[in-house]
């Protein structure tokens, strides 16, 4: 077994030796700008293009048309909701989103918050979920968007897409959904889900990182956007720049091969997790769960360990690549946002342990995490006089701690 062993798929994929296959000949035989309508070096490449387009419209219930390639997801975010905001604000200047969306959602959010648009920032419970009837208060007159993700990047919950879209349908607002974890892993389509918008990138479905695309829906209704970035009128007039034909090319074998075996690899996968939930619930106790317990992503276990501290554990399974909410582990010195907008406390979040499984994720390696995180949170709790008390059957709320 290979190590240290991936298990951050969340965070970012291997590219798919099949994909990389498929970019080859763009970098050094088709190597044409596809705007470039004079030549077969141009045509080819744009044939190139073409194909990856429809494919990946093809992917989320659209057309190709409707497809607008960007640098990446956190692009995609940031054109969908500005864009909007931009281009309706003589309708209105209030969007709503949850506190737990991407940042590449909430910054852009924040920032239109200090240009006088006015954002809902809707609850989340414990699991992660909003509140469809809240959602339906929030809706007013001058609401022009309503972006919410399909899972969440750190806790894996899913988000209710058919009620949302159905909900902005009715009240004829647009509906903006960052799928970047959801597309190739779960199934989206934005004609069931009256999704207007989508966001999506390569790297996180084994395609090249910088390469990504916004659905921008053509029609019932046309949604238009202004674009953040000008110059040579690319993609519609939506986002102009040369495209990335290698990328392009590469992110449409990526979507074909996810699409090809979506739904083995999502029971696949939550085998993995369902394992690796049972076996470290079966070794330890105080173990929590963050995130919804059916409703989230295939691949997606987060877990927050009790009475153990989290840069220690970490370092304890330094043979297994995770992401956590431990201080020192992000830029910054907070805990995690996102858990913390669900009522987690500091301390189990600073021991939260995201662990994202994928297509090479087997059962062996499963196996040696498992191993790893009970060795290591076993020796830490060998070491804490909290466990101990706790295990002395001391109830630690109604104990009074006193300095000297
Ligand atoms: C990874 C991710 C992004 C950012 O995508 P990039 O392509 O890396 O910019 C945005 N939203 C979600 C939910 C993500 O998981």
């Amino acid at each position: 077994m290979k190590q240290p062993i991936y298990l951050d798929y969340n965070a970012t994929t291997p590219t798919d030796p099949r994909v990389v296959e498929a970019m080859l000949p763009f970098f050094t035989e088709i190597y044409g700008n596809a705007a470039s309508r004079n030549h077969s070096f141009g045509w080819t490449a744009e044939e190139g293009v073409s194909k990856a387009r429809n494919i990946i419209g093809e992917a989320i219930g659209a057309t190709g048309k409707e497809i607008v390639f960007t640098s990446g997801a956190t692009e995609s975010d940031n054109m969908a909701v500005l864009g909007v905001a931009e281009f309706y604000h003589e309708k209105g200047k209030h969007i709503i989103t949850s506190p737990i969306e991407h940042k590449a959602v909430v910054d852009p959010c924040q920032a239109l918050e200090q240009k006088g648009y006015e954002i809902t920032f809707l609850d989340v419970d414990e699991h992660g979920r909003i509140d469809l009837k809240q959602l339906e208060a929030s809706i007013r007159e001058d609401t022009v968007l309503v972006s919410l993700m399909a899972g969440n990047n750190e806790i894996g919950t899913l988000n209710p897409l058919t009620e949302i879209g159905q909900m902005t349908r009715e009240r004829g607002v647009l509906f903006h959904c960052d799928a970047t974890q959801g597309v190739g892993k779960i199934p989206i389509d934005v004609e069931a889900m009256n999704i207007d918008l989508l966001s999506m990138t390569a790297h996180k479905i084994y395609g090249p990182k910088g390469i990504g695309a916004l659905y921008v829906r053509r029609k019932k209704p046309r949604v238009r956007i202004t674009p953040i970035m000008f110059g040579g009128g690319h993609e519609r007039g939506f986002r102009s720049g040369t495209l990335n034909v290698p990328g392009i090319v590469g992110f449409g074998k990526a979507i074909e091969l996810a699409m090809e075996e979506i739904s083995s690899e999502a029971e696949r996968q939550i085998g993995l997790r369902q394992h690796l939930y049972k076996r470290l619930t079966d070794e330890l106790d105080y173990v929590f769960l963050n995130g919804h317990p059916t409703e989230r992503l295939p691949n997606n276990l987060n877990l927050s360990f009790g009475y153990v501290e989290g840069e220690s554990l970490m370092m304890g399974i330094s043979e297994i690549a995770v992401s956590s909410g431990s201080a020192c582990t992000s830029a910054s010195l907070e805990p995690s946002y996102v858990l913390r907008s669900m009522g987690v406390g500091d301390d189990l979040a600073h021991s939260s342990v995201r662990f994202g499984f994928g297509r090479y994720t087997t059962m062996e390696e499963v196996n040696y995490a498992a191993d790893k995180v009970i060795g290591a949170v076993k020796r830490l709790r060998e070491m804490s006089p909290l466990y101990e008390m706790v295990q002395e059957g001391v109830d630690l709320s109604k104990v009074t701690w006193t300095s000297h």
